[in-house]
C-alpha cells in the first residue's frame, strides 16, 4: 500500500477507514521487529561494514552503509535505520504552528514533552533540551520578529529512539553565519544545530538531541 499523504482532507463517513501510516494513530511495531537477522545481534551499518536491510513495508532489501533515516527506494515508505534497535518504521513526523506568546509557550512545552517521552527521554533530558529550545525561540523573536509575539513560526519534531529531529520555520529575515552567535547554549548540546535560508524566505533552524 503506498504510504497516504500526511495531512490528506478526512475521508467521507461512508469510506472504509483504512490505516495511515506517517499519522501517529497508527501502533507501532515492537522495536527491532524488521530488518534484524533471525538468530543473532543486530550489527548497525558503518562504511566500512555496510549491512542488508529490509524495507518494513514491503520487504525489498539493500544495503546500507550508515545509520539514520530512509525511504524505500520500492515502495516509499519512511523507515529508521537504528544504530541499537535495526529497523523501525519511522516515527510520524509532527508540524506546529505556534506564536510566542505564553500561552502557545506553554502548549510547545507540552507537545515538546511528548516528543521527548516518545524518544526515551528523562525528565532532566527534557529540562535541559527545554531550555536550549527556549534560547533559540527568544533568539528568533529578537531577531527574526523584533520582539513581535504575535506573530507565528512552525516547528516539526521527527522523534527516533535517543534521537530527536527538531526544525525550526521561522520569518523575517534570514539569520547567518555560526548559529553559535545565536544560540551559544543551545547549540552546545546540539553540536549539529544549524541554519540555512528558507526558499520562499526566513530560515530554516534545524539539529538533534542525542542523548
Ligand atoms: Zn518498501
Amino acid at each position: 500500500m503506498a504510504p497516504q499523504p500526511q495531512y490528506a482532507p478526512p475521508r467521507p463517513q461512508t469510506a472504509p477507514v483504512q490505516a495511515r501510516r506517517q499519522t501517529g494513530t497508527v501502533q507501532r511495531p515492537p522495536t527491532g521487529q524488521y530488518g534484524r537477522p533471525g538468530t543473532g545481534q543486530w550489527v548497525p551499518p558503518s562504511r566500512d561494514n555496510p549491512q542488508v536491510v529490509a524495507c518494513p513495508n514491503c520487504g525489498a532489501s539493500f544495503k546500507v552503509s550508515q545509520t539514520g533515516r530512509y525511504k524505500c527506494p520500492s515502495c516509499a515508505t519512511a523507515f529508521v535505520v537504528d544504530p541499537q534497535f535495526g529497523v523501525e518504521l519511522a516515527p510520524a513526523t509532527s508540524q506546529l504552528t505556534l506564536a510566542f506568546t505564553p500561552e502557545c509557550r506553554e502548549g510547545f512545552n507540552l507537545y515538546l514533552g511528548s516528543m521527548c517521552r516518545r524518544a526515551g527521554y528523562s525528565e532532566a533530558d527534557y529540562n535541559q533540551l527545554k531550555q536550549g529550545l527556549e534560547q533559540i525561540l527568544q533568539g528568533v523573536l529578537q531577531n527574526c520578529y523584533q520582539g513581535r509575539i504575535y506573530e507565528s513560526y512552525a516547528v516539526a519534531f521527527l522523534p527516533a529512539r535517543r534521537n530527536l529531529q527538531i526544525k525550526f520555520i521561522v520569518a523575517g529575515p534570514t539569520m547567518q553565519g555560526d548559529p553559535r552567535a545565536y544560540f551559544p547554549m543551545a547549540a552546545q548540546i546540539m553540536p549539529d544545530l544549524a541554519m540555512r535560508p528558507h526558499p520562499k524566505g526566513g530560515t530554516v533552524v534545524v539539529m538533534s538531541f542525542r542523548r
